[in-house]
């Protein structure tokens, strides 16, 4: 697949409290055709700022926009064919739900025939056929919601960008809207950059996931690999939950190394990428998932139990290895599953597989 849309070192200075400040910092990202990126990343990492420098409302202070092998960095955001929807859609409110989805084809004077037949189409694909002639404030937020995707597909954009679209809804449609955004976005081919704060979002609805950190991508990879393969502390951190220790590396043995950790070695495995001493302080990451518990006494680490919770489908553990350092521990449950009791004395055992090494 060839690449649709091209970054090329954008760059973005502001002014803040009378000094320069880098919100994006030299981005290089390319996304394919019909495929769906997320941009990931806390609070004022500059994901709105990109998004908005892609649509031609900010002017990039260095770098390069390409659309189809074009250089649009200069040009006007309604030559674009780039389509928006925003976390606070943006719609009409004195518009009814027809209106408001055929008011792109309207600007760009479509004959009336063809406005009736592509809304129409569009609002059914959405799910939104009878609900016509309803005015914006007469809606769910989750119908909102399907009008803002409704008038953003219906001018068949070469690239959507969607900025938070997901955060007005409450949990559950959150999460059904996902699968629906992905669904849409697959059954038209769209391309689409998507911006969340949410890791789980943006696991469950991109091909990649770019993971930003101050205004730069720390990394960009498929939620999978970004999930078992994270380059940096920040993107393990961020990504799902771990469990982070730091160590000294003891010895390299059958291509993993040993790492001390209170006084006990544990074998951890490292990604080709990262070159470690004798001797370095490295940190480890341990996901949840990757520990268990047991009574017996064969485990090298032992810790108390200081908090279990029951969530449905499996156990969170919280143990303490030593004062003030705790790991956590999800058990997958099932009626055999043993169960440990508050306080209790426990062996930790932590498949060395899924231990992962990185410079601190
Ligand atoms: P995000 O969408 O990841 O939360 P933004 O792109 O909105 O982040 O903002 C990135 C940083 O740039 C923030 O620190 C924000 O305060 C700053 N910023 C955004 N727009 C402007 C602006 N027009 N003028 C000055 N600073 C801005
Ligand atoms: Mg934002």
């Amino acid at each position: 697949m060839s690449d649709l849309i091209l970054l090329e070192h954008l760059t973005k200075v502001f002014m803040k409290d009378n000094e320069t400040f880098k919100a994006v910092d030299d981005i290089s990202l390319n996304v394919k055709k019909g495929e769906i990126v997320a941009l990931l990343g806390p609070s004022g990492c500059g994901k709105t700022t990109i998004l908005r420098m892609i649509a031609g409302f900010e002017r990039p202070t260095a770098g390069r926009v390409i659309l189809e092998g074009q250089d649009i960095t200069a040009l006007e955001p309604n030559k674009r064919k780039i389509g928006f929807v925003f976390q606070n859609y943006a719609l009409f409110p004195h518009m009814n739900v027809f209106d408001n989805v055929s008011y792109g084809l309207k600007i760009r004077r479509f004959s009336q025939e063809e406005i009736r037949k592509k809304t129409h189409e569009v609002l059914e694909m959405v799910g939104l056929k009878g609900v016509e002639k309803r005015f914006i404030n007469e809606l769910s937020g989750g119908e909102q919601q399907r009008v803002a995707l409704a008038r953003a597909f219906v001018i068949n954009p070469k690239v959507l960008l969607m900025d938070e679209p997901l955060s007005n809804l409450d949990a559950k449609l959150r999460i059904y809207m996902r699968a629906e955004i992905r669904r849409l976005q697959k059954l038209l081919g769209i391309t689409c950059i998507y911006v969340t704060h949410d890791q789980k979002e943006a696991l469950s609805i991109a091909d990649r996931i770019a993971v930003m950190n101050k205004g730069k991508i720390e990394q960009v990879a498929p939620p999978f690999e970004l999930y078992t393969e994270p380059k940096s502390l920040f993107v393990a951190d961020f990504i799902g939950q771990a469990n982070i220790f730091e160590g000294k590396v003891i010895a390299f043995k059958d291509g993993r190394l040993e790492v001390s950790i209170y006084d006990r070695v544990i074998s951890a495995r490292f990604t080709s990428s990262s070159e470690f001493k004798i001797g370095a302080r490295v940190a480890l990451v341990v996901r949840p998932e990757a520990v268990n518990l047991t009574r017996s006494d064969e485990s090298a680490l032992k810790g108390r139990i200081l908090s279990s919770v029951f969530v449905g489908d499996r156990m969170e553990y919280q143990i303490e290895l030593e004062p003030g350092h705790l790991i956590h521990a999800f058990i997958p449950y099932s009626q055999e599953t043993v169960r440990f009791s508050h306080g209790e004395e426990v062996g930790i055992l932590i498949d060395p597989e899924s231990v992962l090494v990185m410079p601190f």
